[in-house]
């Protein structure tokens, strides 16, 4: 069972993540965006993991709601609602619980990658955060985190050759062809962070 605490390491470990690789992102923002997503998701997370560190939420859909909360108010860019809506739907799904099984939180998860693309109004294959976060919840299902960090990364590098058509890097048209998508691959690493956290 996943209690609180296992929440609060997930989003520390993906706020760490963030700090890694928040200049990667921003330069695969370059070429099809506007160059801000590492900093734009490494304010959000910073902000995230203070508030948890403050206020240490003691169920794990307080902490994922507050997380989303945290981010939807602190980065300016698509992704913020975006992320924002994942962890508070995702937080709203997992109740009150005390404790969450693995097949409970790949359950939650999926409704919260639901609202993402209601949200957005993206599919997979669009070139957004979608084409890491659905084949990560498809692989997750009943809890396999492995499973879902890799289908994750093979999703955010299989957004290379495909043309955006959703957010700023559809600008493009063609020209964002041959670009790894910036949210794709922070998605990666939210999923990457989980797997982590669960220690696998
Ligand atoms: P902005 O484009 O406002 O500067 P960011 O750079 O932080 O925001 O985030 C860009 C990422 O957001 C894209 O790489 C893409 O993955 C994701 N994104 C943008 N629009 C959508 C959408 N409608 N649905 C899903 N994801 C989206
Ligand atoms: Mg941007
Ligand atoms: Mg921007």
């Amino acid at each position: 069972m996943l209690d609180a605490d296992f929440f609060r390491r997930w989003m520390a470990a993906t706020a760490a993540a963030v700090d890694r690789e928040s200049a990667r992102l921003t330069e695969l923002d370059s070429p099809i965006g506007d160059a801000d997503h590492g900093s734009n998701l490494q304010r959000g997370f910073t902000a995230v993991r203070a508030t948890l560190d403050k206020d240490a939420p003691d169920t794990p859909g307080a902490v994922l709601t507050l997380a989303g909360r945290q981010l939807i108010s602190t980065v300016g860019g698509a992704s913020g609602p975006l992320y924002g809506t994942l962890l508070r739907r995702t937080g709203k799904t997992l109740g009150d619980a005390a404790q969450v099984s693995e097949a409970e939180l790949a359950q939650a998860l999926r409704v919260g990658v639901d609202a993402v693309a209601a949200l957005g109004g993206a599919a997979p294959g669009d070139k957004t955060m979608l084409d890491a976060l659905v084949p990560a919840v498809e692989a997750l299902d009943g809890g396999d985190f492995a499973a879902a960090r890799s289908a994750a990364e093979h999703g955010a590098e299989a957004t290379t050759p495909l043309q955006a058509r959703k957010g700023r890097a559809s600008y493009l048209g063609e020209r964002s062809i041959g670009h790894q998508d910036p949210g794709a691959t922070s998605s990666a690493l939210l999923i990457a962070a989980l797997a982590e956290t669960a220690g696998e």
